[in-house]
């Protein structure tokens, strides 16, 4: 029997595994596919993650996890009336794929379990332990005292649990070579509303130029992403020579107020899957911040006797009441900067 067993080794997972393995706890980490594995993402790691990884991984980020030009100066926003916003802030430009191994890497060198290649299906609460249904190369279970699911934007396994609304954002971003008279420093957002139907964004990760546009209606995203390309040919002189690749995603659609689903019983909810991203599709700093609440949260009660989900719940709500504090103010300012997120003014 684990003490906890983790749904899914992004930044979420992987921050509660290291916290409570470090802190004696028996730790297993599922992740779906084989690690490093790719999470479709700009790979901006905003200030406030720089500090967090520091913090809960003892540690900065490492220089192989980046991509080139290494440090984001900040985001450039067009707001819905085409008037541009420069907001200069210290970050870094990471590949997901290595950031995320290397999160992994430091929760097993601390004594978490890592299982990737094995899909968790579903929990099913008993009255002394969670049963986590697993498919490796086989259908097996194994049991925990909690779970934490920290599964990302589908949350399949929240899903089975209890009745949440699919309300989701799809992304849509091309990794180009060519040329563009922009500062590659920089991560730009356009809240133009012929742009896209939430946001369209560029930015530069060694020599790709990315292009993205995020849609409500999944069948208007060719045309938005086209008319997107013409802006930036029209405005910053963009030249697609080559696509290389694309890549389809989902967002959660945040909900005015910021709902958060905190879990049900023994299975509690941390990252995207609770609820927790900030606007632009900033989710990392939520996710490693609600991980470690989780975790702090657990480490509250004794494991080893009935467990007092109260104290954990209520210390869990404790400890991300600031991180909503932030997601709430974060989201209200953008809705002051475009009429596609007026819906979430305060
Ligand atoms: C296009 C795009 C751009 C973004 N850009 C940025 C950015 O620049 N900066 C930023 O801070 N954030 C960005 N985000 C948001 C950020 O990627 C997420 O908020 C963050 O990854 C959430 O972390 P998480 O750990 O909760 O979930 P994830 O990172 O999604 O991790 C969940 C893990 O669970 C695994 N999993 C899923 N189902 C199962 C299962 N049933 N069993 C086992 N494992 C499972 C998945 O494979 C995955 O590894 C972006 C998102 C998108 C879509």
């Amino acid at each position: 029997m684990y003490d906890i067993i983790m749904i899914g080794a992004g930044p979420t997972g992987c921050t509660a595994a290291r916290e409570l393995t470090c802190n004696g706890y028996k730790v297993l980490l599922v992740e779906k596919f084989k690690m490093p594995r790719n999470k479709s993402c700009s790979g901006v790691l905003i200030k406030k993650s720089m500090d967090l990884v520091k913090r809960y991984f003892d540690e900065d980020t490492p220089e192989f996890t980046m991509c080139m030009p290494k440090d984001n100066r900040g985001m450039v926003f067009t707001n819905d009336k085409g008037q541009e916003y420069r907001f200069e802030q210290e970050g870094l430009n990471i590949w997901r794929s290595s950031f995320d191994y290397w999160l992994a890497t430091k929760a097993t060198e601390a004594g978490a379990e890592l299982r990737d290649e094995t899909i968790a299906l579903s929990c099913l609460e008993q009255e002394n332990c969670v049963i986590v249904n697993l498919k490796g190369t086989s259908l097996y279970s194994e049991k925990a005292k909690l779970v934490i699911v920290c599964d990302g934007v589908v949350g399949s396994v929240k899903r089975k649990l209890i009745h949440a609304p699919q309300n989701y954002i799809t992304t849509y971003q091309t990794f180009n070579k060519g040329s563009i008279e922009l500062d590659h420093h920089y991560f730009y957002a356009y809240l133009q509303p012929y742009l896209s139907e939430y946001d369209a964004w560029f930015n530069v990760k060694d020599d790709y130029l990315i292009f993205g546009v995020s849609v409500k209606d999944t069948s208007k995203l060719e045309h938005y992403y086209a008319e997107f390309i013409v802006y930036m040919e029209k405005h910053h002189n963009a030249k697609i020579e080559k696509q290389e690749k694309a890549e389809k995603w989902l967002m959660p659609y945040i909900m005015p107020k910021c709902p958060v689903q905190y879990g049900k019983g023994k299975v509690l909810f941390a990252g995207e899957t609770a609820g927790f991203l900030n606007p632009m599709g900033e989710g990392i700093s939520a996710a490693m911040e609600s991980g470690y609440a989780a975790a702090k949260a657990i480490e509250k009660i004794d494991l080893n006797n009935d467990l007092d989900l109260e104290t954990v719940y209520s210390a869990y709500q404790n400890n991300t009441s600031a991180l909503r504090v932030y997601m709430e103010r974060q989201w209200n300012f953008v809705a002051s900067m475009a009429s596609t997120f007026d819906y979430m003014r305060l």
